[in-house]
């Protein structure tokens, strides 16, 4: 099975990966945590990717490729994956296009998450992240046991530094202007689901899994 989350930041396209996750163990593949944590470890991809992500704008298109095509062809994505803040320009599903070709893979399924400018601001700026195994939070709807503690893994929780407002604006008005044609670019070929991600996450994931489930790409029909 392999399927896009699309969406702009804070639709919780994350959660729902992990949500999917527990019902079919594919690998979540998330550019976003790949470039943080090549930042982190101070790569050479991470030096590139730096100060894009950290200003809000769109790491370049080649550097993405890479990344996806190297990971794509690990071992564990022999059953499938999801792609979580990938494509996110016109020239990146493209790309992949060519890519799919090349390998004889399809897309299943195109998720898009629809919200609110308002949610999308009030989720950002109260989401937490664990440093250690990644897992997210909410300080107000799902919040950490232990302030600041990762209720997985005791690991310490911060806020990405890309979460703040002013960052979040940027990375809305570049979703805005790059991603969004990705709706319609994925609706002419008939492969996209609109959820609602306004809805609290238990109905978000229901409308995911429905449409799963009538595809056969879960569970029993
Ligand atoms: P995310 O965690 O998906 O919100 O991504 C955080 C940041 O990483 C973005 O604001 C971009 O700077 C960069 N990024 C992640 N995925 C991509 C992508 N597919 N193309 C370009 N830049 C990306």
């Amino acid at each position: 099975m392999i399927i896009i989350l699309l969406g702009p930041p804070g639709a919780g396209k994350g959660t729902i990966a992990g949500e999917i996750k527990k019902e079919k163990d594919i690998p979540i593949i998330s550019t976003g945590d790949i470039l943080r944590k090549a930042i982190k470890n101070g790569s050479d991809l991470g030096k590139e990717a730096q100060s894009y992500v950290n200003s809000g704008k769109l790491v370049p298109d080649y550097l993405i490729m890479k990344i996806i095509e190297e990971r794509i062809k690990e071992k564990d994505c022999k059953k499938g994956f999801m792609f979580d803040g990938f494509p996110r320009t016109i020239q990146q599903a493209v790309d992949l296009e060519l890519l799919f070709k090349r390998l004889k893979h399809n897309i299943d399924q195109v998720f898009y998450f629809e919200t609110s400018k308002n949610t999308i601001i009030e989720r950002l700026s109260d989401r937490r992240v664990c440093t250690k195994c990644g897992a997210i939070y909410n300080l107000n709807y799902n919040p950490p046991k232990i302030k600041d503690k990762c209720d997985k893994c005791g690991g310490e929780l911060i806020q990405r530094d890309d979460d703040k407002e002013e960052t979040i604006l940027k990375r809305l008005e570049v979703f805005n202007d790059e991603t969004l044609p990705l709706v319609d670019y994925y609706q002419k070929q008939n492969i996209l689901t609109k959820i609602n991600a306004d809805q609290d996450l238990d109905d978000r994931f229901k409308e995911v899994e429905a449409r799963l489930k009538e595809l056969g790409l879960v569970g029993k029909k």
